[in-house]
């Protein structure tokens, strides 16, 4: 009987969203010249905290660091989970945009601002329409994505025991390799797992003219670094998404000395835990091979640390992917969701994915004629805003009606 099934809905949404995307520019532009870093959100999470709350939903603040969540309430129905991350990058600006970043050494260079006025835009195009959908949406500010650490920050904060539990989860990110208009996603994996290594090789300082009298970690180093390389060569499946790079070497003091140590960065990346699982205990023998074939005693071993830096591949649920995209193709044509490949880089909204959530992820098209070439991390990264405001708030606002639709 309502008028809202069959295509109403998308006018519901549409409509309102041609008004919306001056008013949200100016927001967006707000974002974008205040930026703050990882950890420090804390103008960031008042200002999108207030616009949330002037859209109509309850906010809590504080959670995991600044982040926040608003709850709009619609009666019975399903919990759908909206996130925006709201770090930028220790980058100067470069752009010389007129709303270019006021802080020097700051910059939203990976579409945060984008994120957070398309979260504000959909909360207000949802509070609008709420005859189109029922249950209940959280609008998730999340600080200290750049770091790995805000998803999980909030989750040990009580995200999900104070809040309602979401049955799935939605967030978009600026793809500046798509069409202004467009909007990318695939089901499955679709971001690389990442896991950051300390190496000490340990060895037996001593004076750089009698390397006899000692068991010299350079040399040691040396060769470690030249046999991690054949982990990826020789030991992974080609067919596994597999990268290990040494980010940092550093050893000794002084010309004439052989140091005791030599401290190793490793960054690995994987798509599948088994592969990370392979290639990291082939780093503990590798490193432990090598140091036996040095003479190295028993005492002095390798030691090798897997940081607190995990983040797990992003792995989008297949139905929820397929059904939100049907959504999002309704409202914006059809054509407009395009299948991408799996990204090298890393997302630490697939944290959400590791508690149990079911996750869809949407990459917003950033590239239009004025926009440049330039990518994510860019100290030029100039995306289209206007476009890509109005497709991140139509896909965040249409996926929550597909998922929540109203009878
Ligand atoms: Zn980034
Ligand atoms: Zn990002």
């Amino acid at each position: 009987m309502s008028a809202q099934s069959g295509t109403a809905w998308k006018e519901r949404i549409l409509d309102p969203t041609e008004r919306e995307v001056p008013l949200l520019l100016d927001l967006y532009r707000e974002f974008h010249a205040s930026p703050e870093v990882s950890g420090a959100e804390e103008e960031t999470a008042a200002r999108l905290a207030g616009a949330l709350e002037a859209a109509g939903c309850t906010v809590t603040r504080g959670i995991g660091g600044h982040g926040l969540v608003g709850v709009l309430e619609n009666g019975e129905g399903p919990v759908v989970m909206l996130r925006a991350d709201m770090d930028a990058l220790p980058i100067t600006e470069e752009t010389g945009l007129s709303y270019a970043s006021r802080r020097p050494g700051v910059m939203h260079a990976c579409g945060h601002d984008l994120h957070m006025t398309s979260l504000v835009g959909a909360a207000r195009l949802l509070a609008a329409c709420r005859e189109c959908w029922r249950g209940t949406v959280l609008f998730v500010g999340q600080p200290a994505e750049e770091v790995v650490a805000g998803a999980k920050r909030m989750i040990a904060d009580g995200l999900f025991e104070r809040f309602p539990r979401p049955d799935c989860a939605v967030a978009v990110h600026a793809g500046p390799d798509i069409g202004a208009g467009r909007v990318g996603t695939r089901s499955g994996i679709l971001s690389a797992g990442g896991e950051s290594i300390d190496l000490v090789v340990r060895g037996i300082g001593g004076h750089a003219a009698h390397p006899d009298r000692t068991r010299d970690p350079i040399v040691l180093a040396a060769e470690t670094v030249l046999a991690l390389q054949t982990i990826r060569s020789r030991e992974i499946d080609p067919n596994d998404f597999f990268v290990l790079s040494i980010g940092a070497i550093h050893g000794g003091t002084k010309h004439n000395a052989i140091p005791d140590e030599v401290a190793l960065k490793l960054n690995l990346r994987y798509h599948r835990p088994a592969v990370r699982d392979q290639g990291l205990a082939a780093i503990r023998r590798i490193a432990e091979g090598t140091a036996m074939a040095a003479g190295m005693p028993p005492g002095r071993m390798p030691v090798v640390t897997v940081i607190d830096e995990s983040v797990p591949p992003l792995v989008t649920d297949a139905a929820l992917t397929g059904k939100c995209g049907a959504g999002i193709e309704e409202c914006l044509g059809a054509g407009a969701v395009v299948e991408i490949p799996p990204l090298a880089g890393s997302e630490d909204f697939a944290v959400f994915g590791d508690a149990g959530i079911p996750l869809a992820y949407f990459r917003i098209g950033t590239k239009d004629e004025g926009s440049g070439d330039a990518y994510l991390h860019s100290s030029h990264f100039a995306p289209a805003a206007g476009p890509a405001i109005r497709t991140g708030t139509v896909a965040l606002a249409a996926s929550v009606i597909a998922c929540a639709r109203r009878p």
